[in-house]
C-alpha cells in the first residue's frame, strides 16, 4: 500500500483509455457520497421446481437456440428472451424529426442459462464448465455476426444480484445484438487507435506493462517529500499463463477488475480453446478473490471486443478485447448522475492489495 492511500486519497483520476470517463477517488471516511448496498442473501438452491431456467422446465422458456451438451443432461442452454428489449420485426423505419432521431430497435436479445444448477456462483463452477461457457459466448457471438451484417455489436453480459439489475435468481448471462456500436466502445476503439497512430503499439499493452512492472516514487516539487510510491505489480489481482486480472487505476467501482489477454488480440472470436481454458482459470480465481473479500458480491460483467462495420476494420492492431467485472457495492447518487463523475471510496491500490492477499482454498 502506498503512503498516500493510508492517509486517504482524494483525487480525480482520468481513465487512460477513455479520458472523458473520470473517476473521483475519495477514500476519506467523512466523504460518503453513496449509500452502501447490503449484500443480498444468495439463493444457493441447486434445483427449484418452479424456476423456468432449471432442468426439467425447458418448456417454460421461448424456443431454445442451442444447448451443450446436446442431451437432457445439458449444462448450458441459450434461449430466446421472453421479454426482449430488441426484436427482429422490421416494420418501423428510422425516425428523424428535428432534434428527435431514433434508430429502429432491431436486434436480438437472448438468455444464456449459464449452468444447470440454479444458485451456483461463478467461482463455484469448474474450470471446465467456465471454459465451456466462454466457448458458448464465442460460438453465439460468431453466429449472430454471421447471420446479419447490419448487426454492429454483440454484447455479452451478466447481471448477478438485484443490486446489479438481475430479476432472475437462476445464474444466467445475456446476449444483446445491436444495430449500433455503443458510444463507450466507439470511444475505446477510437482513442486506442489514436494512441496506436502516435506510439505504434497497443495502449492496453502499455496498461498491462505498467500494471506489471512500473515502479517509481513521486516527490513534491517544492518540499521534496514523497507524494506517492508506485510499486511493482500494484494493480495485478491474478495472473495466468495467457490472461491477467488488473484493478484499473481509474476504477469506477470499488471492486472493479478487468481481465485482459496478455498477448495481443482485438477480437474475442479469435481466442483459442487454450486461451479460453486459461481465461476460465483466471476468472474462477478472480471471482473467488472477490467473494472472499466482499462476500456475496452482486455484480455485472461484460465483454468488450472489436465491433463490426467499416469504421472498425483497421483496429486489429490497436484494440484489445477484455472482460470488465463491476461489483455493485454502492448506489450511484445525484452527484454521479449530475456530474458524470463516478465516485470510488476505496483506493484502487488498496483494493488490489486486499484482493491479491485474499486466501483461496487449496484446491483453487
Ligand atoms: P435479469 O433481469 O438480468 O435477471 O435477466 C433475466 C432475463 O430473463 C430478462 O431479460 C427477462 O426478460 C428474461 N426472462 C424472464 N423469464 C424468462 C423465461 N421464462 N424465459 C426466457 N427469458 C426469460
Ligand atoms: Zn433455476
Amino acid at each position: 500500500m502506498s503512503d498516500n492511500s493510508r492517509q486517504g486519497v482524494r483525487e480525480i483520476r482520468i481513465n487512460p483509455i477513455v479520458p472523458s470517463e473520470s473517476v473521483l477517488i475519495a477514500t476519506a471516511r467523512s466523504m460518503r457520497p453513496r449509500q452502501s448496498e447490503e449484500p443480498a442473501p444468495r439463493d444457493t438452491r441447486k434445483h427449484v421446481p418452479t424456476c423456468p431456467f432449471c432442468r426439467g422446465n425447458e418448456d417454460k422458456t421461448p424456443p431454445e437456440i442451442l444447448r451443450r451438451p446436446e442431451s437432457d443432461e445439458w449444462a448450458i442452454r441459450i434461449v430466446e428472451n421472453l421479454y426482449p428489449v430488441l426484436g427482429d420485426d422490421r416494420s418501423q423505419s428510422n425516425l428523424v424529426f428535428g432534434l428527435q432521431q431514433a434508430i429502429e430497435g432491431y436486434g436480438r436479445h437472448e438468455v444464456i442459462i449459464d449452468h444447470y444448477q440454479h444458485g451456483i456462483a461463478v467461482h463455484e463452477m469448474s474450470e471446465e464448465h467456465l471454459q465451456l461457457l466462454f466457448g458458448v459466448y464465442q460460438l453465439r457471438m460468431g453466429q449472430l455476426y454471421a447471420s446479419d451484417e447490419r448487426l454492429r455489436y454483440v454484447l455479452v453480459f451478466k447481471n448477478f444480484g438485484p443490486a446489479a439489475g438481475a430479476s432472475m435468481a437462476h445464474t444466467h448471462s445475456q446476449i444483446i445484438a445491436l444495430p449500433v456500436v455503443p458510444q463507450n466502445l466507439q470511444d475505446e476503439v477510437s482513442n486506442s487507435h489514436n494512441y496506436y497512430e502516435k506510439h505504434h503499439h497497443c495502449i492496453f499493452y502499455t496498461l498491462i506493462d505498467e500494471a506489471l512492472t512500473f515502479e517509481t516514487t513521486i516527490y513534491d516539487r517544492n518540499s521534496g517529500e514523497v507524494v506517492r510510491r508506485i510499486n511493482v505489480g500494484q494493480y495485478v489481482v491474478e495472473r495466468g499463463e495467457r490472461f491477467i486480472a488488473i484493478k484499473p487505476f481509474a476504477s469506477r467501482y470499488e471492486w472493479e477488475v478487468h481481465i485482459l489477454p496478455l498477448h495481443h488480440q482485438s477480437d474475442y472470436l479469435d481466442a483459442s480453446a487454450e486461451d479460453l481454458a486459461d481465461l476460465a482459470r483466471v476468472m474462477k480465481r478472480t471471482m473467488a478473490r472477490l467473494d472472499a473479500v466482499i462476500g456475496g458480491a452482486q455484480y455485472n460483467y461484460f465483454l468488450h471486443s472489436r465491433p463490426r462495420g467499416k469504421d472498425f476494420e483497421d483496429c486489429h492492431q490497436s484494440y484489445h478485447w477484455h472482460l470488465e467485472i463491476c461489483p455493485r457495492t454502492s448506489i450511484p447518487t445525484g452527484f454521479e448522475l449530475g456530474s458524470g463523475l463516478f465516485v470510488n471510496t476505496i483506493s484502487p491500490e488498496e483494493a488490489a492489495e486486499q484482493l491479491r492477499n485474499a486466501e483461496l482454498p487449496e484446491d483453487f
